[in-house]
């Protein structure tokens, strides 16, 4: 049981509000100060997380940022898919970078694990949707939860015995050589290459493997906290995202239950993080999307290119609707807007309000992509305030345009504003004194 109210509010869950990209991996950082735990529930090495810590540049894809700060415990849960290549190339960048990772990560042997027929998998379907491709990193990562789903996937607990490992292994690549060779020929590879190429390299997470939900819930237990950290975001949710251009897992909040492996009950709070502005990653309809050069200015300004395969981000203005149906799908406690002095530039900034199709205004967030791609955005246009925010960690700094700007988004999405973020380093934070769960939660300010 958790020792008191306070303690069960505490354990929280970090989602993006948009379709990814939103900074998460900055705000996890400066959160998992305040945590014991920080937990990945879903995706896998394609969520590119940017952390700056003391000027150096870390990008994580697998490994929760909690890493980052000394002390915490980070968990791979075993909503994750996991590639052993990217979570060791990834472990070695970290410890080059003087941070051990030693027995702070914890992975949960439930975890999927992505082979190397999934690549190939994923990058001969992108090829074969030519013009609608869904823009996915080609990681593997679709093909490892599809294989999830149709019971075939091999989990992490699988490398604990060898002959189990290779008999598992065989078993998936005779069905996939079989389809292969019936549509084209040819088959994917062979088997006992695969498993010698693969098997000592994967071996390697064994010591790492523990049943994390029963990890997390016996913590949870002895009064410790954990953040949960969402990847890649809302929009981008299998169910509730712009599906088909979605991510394959469940990105949004409710995630990180299943994803973790802990009862709804023992999650106190849902925080949003959004950028005061909306980017957008490979296809997909993207209403207040912005062409030409203003595009261009928002990308050049918010570095804007993915942090896992350097594409150009697609960029446009804040979405009010996209942003209010995201937040009652996590029924948000708070938000956090990251990104605000990339708009410090300009001397107007328009907000999208409400989407109209064939003159009427839509009450709800469309389900069909072809719908959301076909409506008009109205904007309301504010005021920009033209002077720079960069670094600023106190709101009674920021220009009043700027303050306006932000209150004009909590109201539209009905949802305070926690924390704002005006630069990429940990200092570069302005914590909202006045909101309620800052309060409830009791987080200290750094
Ligand atoms: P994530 O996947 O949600 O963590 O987002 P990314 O890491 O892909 O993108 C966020 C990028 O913006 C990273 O390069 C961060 O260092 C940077 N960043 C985060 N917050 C801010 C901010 O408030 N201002 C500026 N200028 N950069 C930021």
């Amino acid at each position: 049981m958790c020792e008191s109210f306070l303690d069960m509010e505490k354990n929280t869950v970090l989602v993006g509000v948009q379709w990814g990209d939103e900074g998460k991996g900055k705000v996890v950082d400066v959160l998992a100060d305040q945590f014991d735990i920080v937990a990945r529930y879903q995706g896998g090495a394609n969520a590119g997380h940017t952390v700056v810590v003391d000027g150096k540049k870390f990008i994580l894809q697998l490994i929760p940022s909690g890493i980052l700060r000394p002390g915490k415990i980070a968990v791979i849960g075993n909503g994750v898919v996991l590639d052993p290549e990217a979570l060791f190339c990834e472990v070695e960048a970290i410890e080059r970078a003087g941070i051990q990772v030693g027995d702070r990560l914890r992975i949960s042997d439930r975890s999927h694990l992505i082979l190397p027929y999934h690549r190939m998998h994923e990058q001969a379907a992108e090829a074969a949707r030519g013009d609608d491709k869904i823009g996915t990193t080609s990681k593997g990562i679709g093909p490892s939860y599809e294989d999830k789903a149709s019971r075939r996937g091999l989990r992490c607990c699988d490398l604990r015995d060898a002959r189990i490992f290779r008999e598992k292994c065989k078993r998936a690549l005779l069905e996939k050589n079989r389809y292969a060779a019936a549509f084209s020929g040819e088959v994917i590879a062979d088997a006992d290459q695969l498993i010698e190429s693969y098997w000592s390299q994967a071996r390697r997470i064994v010591p790492f493997l523990v049943n994390t939900a029963d990890y997390l819930n016996r913590e949870m237990d002895r009064g410790k906290t954990v953040l949960f950290e969402g990847a890649q975001g809302t929009l981008l949710d299998l169910d509730h995202g712009t599906y088909p251009f979605v991510t394959s897992s469940s990105a949004a909040a409710g995630g990180a239950c299943t994803g973790a492996g802990v009862g709804p009950t023992r999650i106190g709070a849902v925080i949003g993080v959004s950028k005061a502005y909306t980017t957008r990653v490979g296809s997909g309809p993207f209403p207040t999307e912005v062409e030409g050069q203003g595009a261009e200015l928002l990308r050049e300004r918010g570095g804007e290119y993915g942090a896992v395969t350097g594409r150009p981000r697609r960029c446009g203005w804040f979405d009010v609707p996209a942003a209010r149906y995201s937040s009652r799908l996590n029924h948000l406690s708070a938000l956090i807007i990251t990104k605000l002095d990339i708009l410090d530039h300009l001397a107007e900034i328009p907000v999208g309000v409400e989407y109209q199709l064939n003159g009427h205004t839509l009450t709800e967030f469309p389900a069909e992509a072809e719908t959301l791609e076909r409506v008009e955005t109205r904007y309301k246009m504010l005021p920009g305030w033209q002077q720079s925010t960069f670094g600023l960690r106190d709101y009674a700094q920021l220009p009043q345009k700027a303050r306006d700007y932000l209150q004009f988004i909590s109201d539209q999405v009905e949802v305070e504003i926690a924390m704002i973020s005006t630069g990429p380093g940990r200092e570069q934070t302005i914590w909202m004194e006045n909101c309620e769960w800052m309060k409830q939660t009791a987080l200290k300010q750094q």
